[in-house]
């Protein structure tokens, strides 16, 4: 079995609150929100760092986040503003070498915590798990705004 976490969310062996998939990707709900509803996009196909990625599916993850960005609006989440956000590389604070995007969602007079937050993130303590029924609960209401906006049409990609 392969220790990579986002490999094993996507073979379905480690539990994830799925927000959208389809061949090529995967978004579900970040276990340790540094803000309500913070999501969490990453390709189906392996790779530690985005120039590792075949361009096609690089851009179509972007896509998907821009999406997924619109979805939490939809749902009154980050109207005030959002962090797109990928850490490239150990250095830049990323600890799943797995690409992924981060959408977090940001609230008025949330800077203490969400500061808080992100001291944990980046000394790898991570912070408080949010309980599945929650994190199922918010994966579904994106679900459905989802539902709401065009069609994502995953790229059709030569094979790794
Ligand atoms: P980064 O530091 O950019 O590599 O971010 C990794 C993210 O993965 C962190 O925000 C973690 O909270 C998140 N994470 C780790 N394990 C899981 C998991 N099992 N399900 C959902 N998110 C996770
Ligand atoms: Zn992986």
């Amino acid at each position: 079995m392969t220790a990579c976490i986002f490999c094993q969310i996507c073979a379905g062996t480690l539990p994830a609150s799925v927000v959208y998939e389809d061949k090529q990707v995967m978004a579900f709900m970040d276990i340790h929100p540094l803000g309500r509803g913070h999501v969490i996009v990453i390709p189906r196909h392996h790779a530690r760092q985005l120039p590792e990625l075949p361009p096609g599916l690089a851009d179509y993850l972007f896509v998907v986040a821009r999406h997924i960005l619109k979805a939490q609006r939809a749902l009154g989440w980050g109207l005030e503003g959002s962090h797109i956000l990928l850490n490239d590389g150990p250095q830049a604070n990323q600890t799943v070498a797995h690409v992924h995007v981060h959408i977090i969602p940001r609230e008025k007079r949330d800077s203490l915590p969400s500061l808080g937050r992100l001291l944990m993130h980046v000394t790898g303590l991570y912070g408080p798990v949010v309980k599945r029924q929650r994190l199922d609960q918010q994966a579904q209401a994106l679900a459905a705004q989802l539902a709401r906006l065009p069609l994502l049409t995953a790229p059709e990609l030569p094979a790794a």
